[in-house]
């Protein structure tokens, strides 16, 4: 038997990379670890040639589709034109902060970044320069990059849910210094109490809250409008800055992100993923009072590296937000979203499977408990394995996605062409044979 590409191609990956793989998320198994050759549209091809209709869109930026010609065009336009690097500033700069302006309404200047990491960073950063403090709060099960400090969580594949303390703090993995842990505090998403006790603990030391209202690392779970509600006042009233993490909601769940669908504004938002279609590119900004210590002046907040608004990325920037602020393009996600959740909904009802959708269409959580998770330790109730191999039979049929009910099922707008009629047969045939 000849062997195939995946194996030789993870045999020698294996020589060069820890884990055969250049970042930690990649890695899904010595065998199940996916190379890709190509992509287009909705669809992957694998290096054995084997093609898949894709929700899981590179963690979430393809919004228009891989490979979107009018992205593509004007990056190689610019490289060709004007190059893709000097270390000075360009008129780009301005003309793709405007279009964020015209889209986000609490964003009145902001700066660039290359990754949702580099976005966070730089957010904390300004609201610590700014309050003049040090601690920060951040929402159980959310997810906001590598910075060292954002590198706890909860343990709760080690708890339950009928424990009476809640779950311990733990870090991401090795390397996370003891004394970041020292800073973060951790709520519960949806628990006015939790809320209350972080503010009364932590009056004068917080100097940001930091959440995903829709939780794009925990299956699409999101705040309801009153807890956000309260939240945005108790950090008006203690002079803390409450910072929305749109790097998996911005210009993806609408133009104006999470922040337009509850109608309440922070004072510093991240964005990255979706701006760019797939090239790196990110952005913080917010309020000019609060933005205004971001700079090179005595006592400024320190922003920059090399890579800072580089050409590619502004000007993928540049014509997917165009796209994004004058089509109709998150109309049609939000369509193939919501046919997407129709078919998989019939097809669960059919099998007899409890579930509950999540979420708005564009990044669709799926959860099968018979309602949707009010927050992080919910989730832990829910028959996650059913899922898991529910998704990993998808996965064998063709249907790419994440494995773990955590990620939702991302939509972009290339899937309005996908056959809904296969993927409803599909999803019939892998249900079946995981029940
Ligand atoms: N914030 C959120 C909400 C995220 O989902 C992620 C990554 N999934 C990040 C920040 C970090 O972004 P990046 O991977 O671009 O560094």
């Amino acid at each position: 038997m000849t062997l195939k590409n995946q194996v030789k191609l993870m045999q020698e990956a294996h020589l060069h990379m820890p884990q055969g793989v250049a970042e930690n998320y990649r890695y899904w198994g010595d065998e199940q670890t996916v190379f890709i050759s190509s992509a287009k549209g909705a669809q992957l091809t694998d290096c054995d040639g084997k093609k898949y209709i894709d929700f899981r869109l590179g963690y979430g930026p393809i919004i228009l589709g891989f490979r979107d010609d009018r992205v593509d065009q004007a990056v190689i336009r610019q490289i060709q034109e004007g190059g893709t690097l000097s270390g000075f500033s360009t008129s780009l700069d301005t003309e793709v902060a405007k279009q964020i302006k015209a889209m986000c309404p609490q964003i009145d200047k902001l700066r660039f970044a290359n990754s949702g990491t580099e976005a966070v960073m730089g957010a904390v950063r300004t609201a610590r320069g700014f309050t003049g403090r040090d601690r920060i709060a951040i929402v159980e099960g959310s997810f906001h990059g590598l910075v060292d400090e954002m590198m706890w969580k909860s343990d709760i594949e080690n708890w339950n849910s009928g424990d009476l303390l809640p779950p311990k703090i733990i870090p991401f993995g090795a390397g996370i210094p003891e004394n970041t842990r020292e800073l973060v505090d951790f709520i519960e998403l949806n628990n006015f109490e939790s809320l209350e006790q972080l503010f009364m603990m932590r009056k004068d030391s917080l100097a940001c809250v930091l959440l995903e209202p829709i939780i794009g690392n925990a299956g699409s779970i999101a705040a309801c409008n009153c807890w956000l509600q309260r939240l945005r006042d108790l950090c008006t009233e203690n002079g803390t800055i409450l910072i929305i993490d749109e790097v998996k909601t911005g210009f993806r769940v609408a133009k104006g992100g999470a922040q337009s669908l509850y109608g309440i504004y922070a004072d510093l938002t991240t964005y990255a993923k979706a701006m760019g279609n797939g090239y790196p590119v990110a952005a913080f900004g917010g309020r000019s009072e609060v933005m205004a210590v971001v700079g090179s002046h005595a006592g400024g907040v320190v922003h920059g590296g090399t890579y800072t608004a580089n050409l590619v990325s502004l000007s993928a920037a540049y014509a997917t937000l165009d796209i994004l602020a004058n089509t109709n393009a998150l109309k049609t996600v939000d369509e193939a979203g919501l046919q997407i959740q129709a078919l998989l909904g019939r097809v669960f009802t059919a099998a007899g499977i409890e579930h509950a959708f999540a979420g708005p269409p564009a990044m669709l959580g799926i959860h099968f408990s018979s309602e949707v998770p009010n927050n992080y330790r919910q989730w832990r109730k829910v028959n996650n394995n059913l899922y898991k191999n529910f998704a990993w039979k998808l996965i064998e049929y063709g249907v790419m996605l994440e494995p773990d009910s955590r990620e939702p099922w991302f939509i972009c707008e290339a899937h309005s062409q996908i056959d809904f009629a296969w993927l409803e047969d599909v999803a019939t045939k892998a249900i079946k044979s995981v029940l």
